[in-house]
C-alpha cells in the first residue's frame, strides 16, 4: 500500500507488514473506503482536506506504543487526532498513519485529592459531565467538543482561566508513548523537562494517553449566558465591557463579540442576520454574588436578548457549541492584548460592520488574573501579559466564498495588530501562519522547547503539530 514517508516520499509498504500491525492493535483499523474512515480523516475546519493512508482508532496505551513503534520502523508519517478542532488541521496529513483518539474517552474523578484523569481521547464536554457530579471543574475551554489533548498542550484558556491560570498550568501529569515507543510519566517529579515541554510545546514529543488535571469547587450553578443588543448600541456596550472588565473580580469572565445575530430562538426573528453586539459572561462564584456582579449589564440600555441567567456550568459549557460546527469553512487571526483602549473598541466596530458571512464574529475574551502572576517560564504558553485575546474569527460555508472572508479576516487583522502584546495564541493559529508567528506565540520558550525536542524525539517523529524542529 501507498504511504508518505517522515520526510514525506512516497513508498509502498507490503501488505504483510501493514496486517502485521493490525494483529497488534485492539483497536480498529481503517483504510479509505471503509466505514469511519471518512469520520476520523475529516475535522472541525472543512478548509482542510486531507488523507492520511490509514487510520487506527487506538484503545489504549499498549495500541499507541504498536503504531509509534510501526511508524519508526518503516520511516512512516504519524499524525494524531484528538478532537480534530485545531483549525489549522494539525491532526491529519496526507499519506500518513493516522492515531485517531476518539475512543480513548475514560474519566476518572477522585473528589477527596481533587485530581481528575482524562484519557486523551476526550472532549471538554466528557471532563465537564464527570466532574460536575462532584461540583468540580477542570479549567477548559468554551466550546464543548473541543478535544482536551489539543488545548491543554498548546495551553488553553475558558471562563476559569482568570481564577486559576492557563489550562496546562493546572495539569499535575500526563502519560505519555515518546519517540522510541516507551509509555512514561511526566510530572514536576518524574521527566520534569519533558512535562514543561508538553505544557504550551504541543504534540511535539510523544501521544499523550492520558491527563490529570487539578479540579476546583464550581458550580453546579453559575450566573452564565448573553445579553445581546444591535450593533447601534455597540460604541457605549464595549465602553461598558472596557470598563467592567477591568475591575471584574477573578470570579466573573466577560467575553464582548460583535456578528450578524445567529437564528437562536431567544433573538427576535426580525433581528436574525442584523448586526449585533454581545456580552458573554460567567460568574464562577456564588451565584448570589453573580447576580449582582451582572445586574449593571443585564439594567445597560434596551437588550434585544437576555439569556445571562442562573442556570449549570455544564449548560454553560456547551451554549456556544451550535455556532461551532464541524463541516463548516473557518480561517483566524488571534493577538494578546494587555487593555482594551478605546481607540480598539472602534476598530472592532468598523471591522464588524465589513463582515463577509453571517456566521463570522470579532471577539475579545477576557482571561487577565492568575496566569499573569506566575513567572514567565513557568511553562511555555509563557504570554504572562496577556489580558484579552482578540480573535478574528471568519466563518462560511462554501468553497466560492474563500478569497472573500480569508481578506476580510487578514484586512481586519493588519489593522488591529498594532493593540498586540506581540503574542498570538497558538492553538488558534491557521494553516497559512509559518515559523514567525510560532515565534511570536512561544517567545522565549522556544529555545528550551527546542533542547526537549533534541532530547526526546532527535528524529522528528512527531512533526505534524507546531514543529520545534532541532534542526
Ligand atoms: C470551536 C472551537 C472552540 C475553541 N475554543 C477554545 C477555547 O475556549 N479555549 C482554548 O484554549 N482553545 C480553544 N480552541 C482551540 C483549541 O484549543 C485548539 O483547536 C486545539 O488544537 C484543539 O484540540 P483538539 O484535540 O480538538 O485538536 P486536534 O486537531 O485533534 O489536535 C491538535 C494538535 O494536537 C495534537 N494532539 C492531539 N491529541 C494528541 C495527543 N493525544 N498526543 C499528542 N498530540 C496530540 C495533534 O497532533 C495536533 O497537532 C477552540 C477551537 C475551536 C475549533
Amino acid at each position: 500500500m501507498r504511504m508518505k514517508t517522515m520526510d514525506g516520499r512516497e513508498i509502498d509498504l507490503k501488505q504483510d507488514t501493514f496486517d502485521a500491525l493490525k494483529i497488534r492493535l485492539r483497536g480498529p483499523v481503517f483504510l479509505p473506503g471503509d466505514v469511519g474512515y471518512e469520520e476520523s480523516r475529516t475535522v472541525w475546519n472543512a478548509m482542510i482536506d486531507r488523507k492520511p493512508a490509514a487510520v487506527a482508532r487506538c484503545l489504549g496505551g499498549a495500541d499507541v506504543i504498536a503504531c509509534v513503534r510501526f511508524a519508526r520502523e518503516n520511516d512512516i508519517l504519524l499524525c494524531i487526532k484528538g478532537g480534530g478542532h485545531n483549525i489549522a488541521g494539525l491532526a491529519t496529513a496526507d499519506g500518513g498513519l493516522m492515531l485517531d483518539m476518539s475512543l480513548m474517552r475514560g474519566v476518572w474523578v477522585d473528589p477527596q485529592r481533587k485530581v481528575a484523569h482524562a484519557q486523551a481521547g476526550c472532549l471538554l464536554g466528557d471532563v465537564d459531565r464527570e466532574t460536575q457530579v462532584h461540583g468540580l471543574a477542570a479549567v477548559l475551554g468554551f466550546v464543548s467538543p473541543t478535544g482536551i489533548a489539543g488545548l491543554t498542550l498548546g495551553g488553553g484558556f475558558g471562563y476559569l482561566t482568570r481564577r486559576w491560570g492557563w489550562t496546562s498550568d493546572n495539569v499535575v501529569g500526563m502519560d505519555v508513548v515518546t519517540a522510541d515507543a516507551r509509555l512514561v510519566r511526566a510530572s514536576s517529579d518524574e521527566n520534569a523537562d519533558l512535562f514543561w515541554g508538553l505544557r504550551g510545546g504541543g504534540g511535539n514529543f510523544g501521544v499523550v494517553t492520558g491527563i490529570d488535571y487539578t479540579l476546583f469547587p464550581v458550580g453546579p450553578e453559575v450566573i452564565g449566558g448573553l445579553v445581546a443588543w444591535s450593533a447601534s448600541e455597540a460604541p457605549k456596550v464595549l465602553e461598558l465591557y472596557r470598563t467592567l472588565a477591568e475591575t471584574a473580580p477573578p470570579e466573573l469572565t466577560l467575553v464582548a463579540l460583535m456578528r450578524p445575530a445567529p437564528p437562536a430562538p431567544w433573538l427576535p426573528k426580525e433581528m436574525h442576520g442584523k448586526p449585533i453586539v454581545a456580552l458573554l459572561a460567567c460568574y464562577s462564584g456564588r451565584p448570589e454574588e453573580g447576580e449582582k456582579a451582572v445586574a449593571s449589564i443585564k439594567a445597560f440600555g434596551k437588550p434585544i436578548g437576555d439569556v445571562l441567567v442562573r442556570r449549570t456550568y455544564a449548560q454553560l459549557q456547551s451554549l456556544l457549541d451550535a455556532t461551532q460546527p464541524k463541516g463548516r469553512r473557518y480561517y483566524w487571526k488571534s493577538e494578546y492584548l494587555s487593555r482594551i483602549e478605546p481607540a480598539l473598541c472602534a476598530k472592532v466596530i468598523e471591522h464588524a460592520a465589513r463582515i463577509r458571512s453571517p456566521h463570522s464574529a470579532v471577539i475579545l475574551f477576557q482571561i487577565g488574573g492568575a496566569l499573569n502572576q506566575r513567572r514567565e517560564e513557568h511553562s511555555p504558553v509563557g504570554n504572562r501579559d496577556a489580558r484579552y485575546v482578540l480573535n478574528l474569527a471568519g466563518s462560511w460555508e462554501q468553497a466560492p466564498d474563500d478569497a472573500a472572508n480569508v481578506e476580510w479576516t487578514r484586512n481586519a487583522w493588519k489593522d488591529m495588530r498594532s493593540f498586540s502584546t506581540g503574542g498570538n495564541y497558538i492553538n488558534f493559529l491557521t494553516e497559512d501562519e509559518g515559523r514567525e508567528r510560532i515565534e511570536a506565540a512561544l517567545g522565549k520558550g522556544l529555545e528550551r522547547l527546542a533542547e526537549v525536542k533534541a532530547k526526546w524525539d532527535p528524529q522528528n517523529v512527531f512533526r505534524t503539530n507546531r514543529n520545534i524542529n532541532p534542526a
